[in-house]
């Protein structure tokens, strides 16, 4: 069996839909699993109608109808017949999702945005297997939520491996063509959970996994795995091969082409992972698997937009050691952000996080009482993997450089914005 992902991109609009179809034809359309996100940028049209929920914010109607909208004109695109049953399906997912925003009654973020933001893979799976049904593809649409389980941790939950094995063996045919949502998933009480931003691919990794697929496909806008982002750096080139371990650590440096969670259940079974373009289906594109570390040998340069470069020092300058860093980073921990890199003298301590819950303010209050504390928000850390002289060079060129940092395969730098 294999698995498929079609992300955001890929599906934003019914030319898209239709390439679905393309792909399917070129590669074979039996034995596939395949992972769907949210069409386009809808995520953050969901998170958008969270907030605006959350705040009692006017805007709330307009950015629903926003979602109706980009949703319906791709149907129209798609059904040339207005009575096809699609449009009543997608019209009452959205009434679903307006019910369900009636009826809650919590105020936490993390939990009423799970419930919210999910609907964006509800309609884009229903839409898609709809369209592939009419062109005559069977295929089983299956609810994602009734097979990966989590923990409650909302927006970042963790998996339940073993009952998600138990579901995947009872409810996944390996046989035919599947359908199902990815990042979705759901707690043991049945509220819907997420597994973090672009978290498809880490879906496409859970079912490869838990069926033994013999390779997962992530369709893509670019050619494949670049050296370097295309909308950030310029004559990116395109990286044949990669290891598990190599890819492993382009993900965890911010290379967002592939989700970085998703390496470590593929690689425990050595299932191979390409990134395909889905324009030119039957070019090689970028495989992931066991073996040389990086085809062709060349930097890779990573930018993480957004994040904060935080220095602590103590008040008495003692120093910075064990017991307090244990501590710092539990702090991390709890508020939800990511630290990207770590550097520390005898009496200070700079880290720089990333912090996609929103909860540095938060952080900040217990941090100050204890240490003296200086940071600045919206800097980029750029990394560059098996870096040179001159990919040095050329990335510090015109920089306003705060840290750098290098070690024998990896050269960090943060930078302001
Ligand atoms: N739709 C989700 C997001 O935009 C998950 C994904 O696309 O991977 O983050």
């Amino acid at each position: 069996m294999k698995v498929f992902k079609f992300g955001g991109a890929s599906v934003k609009d019914a030319k898209g839909v239709r390439n679905v179809i393309d792909v399917l034809q070129k590669v074979g359309d039996s034995n596939i699993v395949i992972i769907v996100s949210a069409m386009g940028k809808m995520t953050n049209a969901f998170e958008r109608v969270v907030d605006d929920y959350l705040n009692k914010s006017e805007e709330l109607k307009n950015s629903i109808d926003f979602i109706k909208k980009y949703h319906i004109e791709i149907l129209e695109d798609l059904f040339e017949n207005r009575q096809h049953p699609v449009f009543k399906k997608i019209n009452s997912i959205i009434s679903d999702m307006e019910t369900t925003l009636k009826r809650n009654k919590s105020r936490q973020y993390d939990y009423v945005y799970d419930q919210i933001v999910c609907y964006g893979e509800l309609i884009s799976t229903a839409i898609v297997s709809e369209y592939l049904s009419k062109e005559g593809y069977v295929n089983s649409l299956l609810d994602a939520r009734n097979i990966i389980k989590t923990d409650d941790d909302y927006r970042d939950a963790t998996v339940d491996w073993e009952t998600t094995q138990q579901y995947i063996d009872k409810k996944v045919n390996k046989k035919g063509l599947t359908i199902t949502q990815g990042f979705i998933a759901s707690d043991a009480n049945n509220f819907t959970t997420t597994l973090g931003r672009e978290g498809s691919d880490y879906t496409a990794g859970i079912f490869a996994y838990c069926t033994n697929a013999s390779s997962v496909t992530i369709w893509k806008d670019v050619p494949g795995v670049l050296n370097g982002d295309p909308r950030v750096f310029e004559n990116t080139k395109l990286l044949s091969q990669i290891s598990y371990e190599e890819a492993i650590e382009l993900a965890f440096y911010g290379a967002s082409v592939i989700h970085p969670k998703t390496l470590q259940p593929l690689q425990r079974k050595e299932i191979p992972l390409y990134v395909k373009s889905f324009l030119n289906p039957q070019d090689e594109g970028t495989s992931v698997k066991k073996g040389q570390r990086l085809v062709p040998q060349m930097p890779c340069f990573i930018v993480k937009k957004d994040q904060i470069l935080l220095s602590l020092s103590s008040l008495d300058f003692s120093f910075i050691v064990e017991d307090n860093i244990s501590e710092i980073f539990s702090l991390f921990h709890t508020y939800h952000l990511k630290v990207d890199l770590i550097q520390n003298s005898a009496i200070s301590f700079s880290v720089c996080l990333d912090d996609k819950f929103d909860n540095f303010k938060k952080l900040l209050m217990q941090l100050k009482p204890k240490f003296s504390v200086v940071y600045e928000k919206n800097v980029s850390l750029f990394t560059i993997r098996h870096f040179n002289k001159e990919a040095i060079l050329f990335l510090e060129e015109n920089k306003d450089i705060l840290l750098k940092q290098g070690t024998k395969e990896t050269y960090q730098m943060v930078a302001k914005q």
